[in-house]
């Protein structure tokens, strides 16, 4: 069996790199797995202003998840990319099988997040990647001085089509309701900017093109009217981002964990339903999802393991 480690977090966001500053200080071996970049969904976002402190000009989710991971590694936290496809949670020592090894712990501590749901309307899976995206950051560039359409209306929709602004020459939000759930200030902001125009009380039932998008059918859900937008003839193509909310990544779980409606059932200690197993961050059933409650959930999930990991010696 390779090395048993004390804890093994099992994602790279701000709670699991949390979890992994606070374990790493207790002195507890501590091996942090994630598949791809480390931030998870503040990787997707070029702007926090509502974590404490994070005031500094030039700061991206990007470059906060950094400087948590080197401060994680500063304690002596080690890490591993690998994609695990398979874990083992009963017991007093878990496994966690991934593509490049097989890791063992006596506790773990689950910071899986949450993925972007699809808009779900015909034809977008044709189009990611040449029409369709989900991040912002990552491919708002690609359409400077082109139109984009923004489908949700919460408070990533929100701020994405106001961060998108900075490359695109209009950008409509399209929402099913005629209000928005974003928060005021976000609202405020919103209305006041003027490359951003909004379509309610609609939703987007078709995407279309040849190669890239450069038509859909959307419909009015009050009164059932569909309406074909078409792509500015000099442009050929539009985007379109999708932000109607996240799924919790807990598919390798579900057979071992209490879930309710996807997300993992922890107590307010972070304790899920098997001894030595914590979930933390957007993955969990609770109702806030912010940096700072994941952070939050990161260092108690971790003061927890260090007194279960005590009261075994
Ligand atoms: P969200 O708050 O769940 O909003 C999803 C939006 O998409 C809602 O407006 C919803 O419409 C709409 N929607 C859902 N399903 C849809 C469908 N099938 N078709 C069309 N529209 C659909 O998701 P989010 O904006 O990603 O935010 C997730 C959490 O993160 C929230 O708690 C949010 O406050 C938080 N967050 C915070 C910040 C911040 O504090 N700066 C930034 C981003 C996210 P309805 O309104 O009609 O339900």
């Amino acid at each position: 069996m390779s090395k048993i480690y004390d804890v093994i977090i099992l994602g790279a966001g701000p709670a699991g790199l949390t979890a992994g500053i606070y374990a790493g200080r207790n002195q507890l071996s501590t091996l942090i797995i994630e598949q791809g970049q480390d931030g998870g969904q503040i990787a997707l976002t070029a702007d926090i202003e509502n974590y404490p402190g994070q005031s500094l000009i030039g700061e991206t989710g990007i470059s906060l998840a950094e400087r948590m991971a080197e401060q994680a590694v500063s304690f002596g936290v080690e890490r591993v990319s690998d994609a695990i496809d398979n874990v083992e949670l009963n017991g007093g020592v878990k496994a966690l099988r991934g593509k490049r090894g097989i890791y063992h712990a006596k506790t773990v501590i689950l910071a899986t997040g949450a993925f972007p749901k699809p808009i779900g309307c015909k034809g977008e899976a044709e189009f990611i990647g040449s029409g369709v995206s989900y991040c912002a950051t990552c491919d708002g560039a690609f359409f400077q001085d082109l139109e984009v359409y923004v489908v949700g209306g919460g408070d990533s929709a929100v701020e994405e089509a106001m961060f998108l602004t900075r490359y695109a020459r209009k950008v409509t939000i399209i929402h099913r309701r005629d209000a928005l759930r974003a928060s005021k200030i976000v609202q405020e902001r919103a209305f006041a900017n003027p490359k951003i125009e909004f379509l309610w009380d609609t939703v987007v039932e078709e995407l279309k093109g040849e190669g890239t998008l450069n038509a859909m059918v959307v419909k009015n859900v009050k009164t059932g009217e569909l309406t074909e937008i078409h792509a500015d003839e000099k442009d050929g193509m539009f985007g379109v981002f999708g932000f109607i909310g996240f799924s919790p990544r807990t598919d390798l779980f579900k057979d071992q964990l209490t879930l309710e409606n996807g997300y993992i059932v922890t107590d307010e200690n972070m304790n899920t339903n098997l001894p030595g197993v914590y979930a933390v961050g957007d993955v969990r059933k609770k109702k806030l999802r912010q940096v700072v409650t994941a952070a939050a959930d990161g260092a108690i999930a971790a003061m927890e393991a260090n007194e279960y990991l005590q009261s075994l010696e």
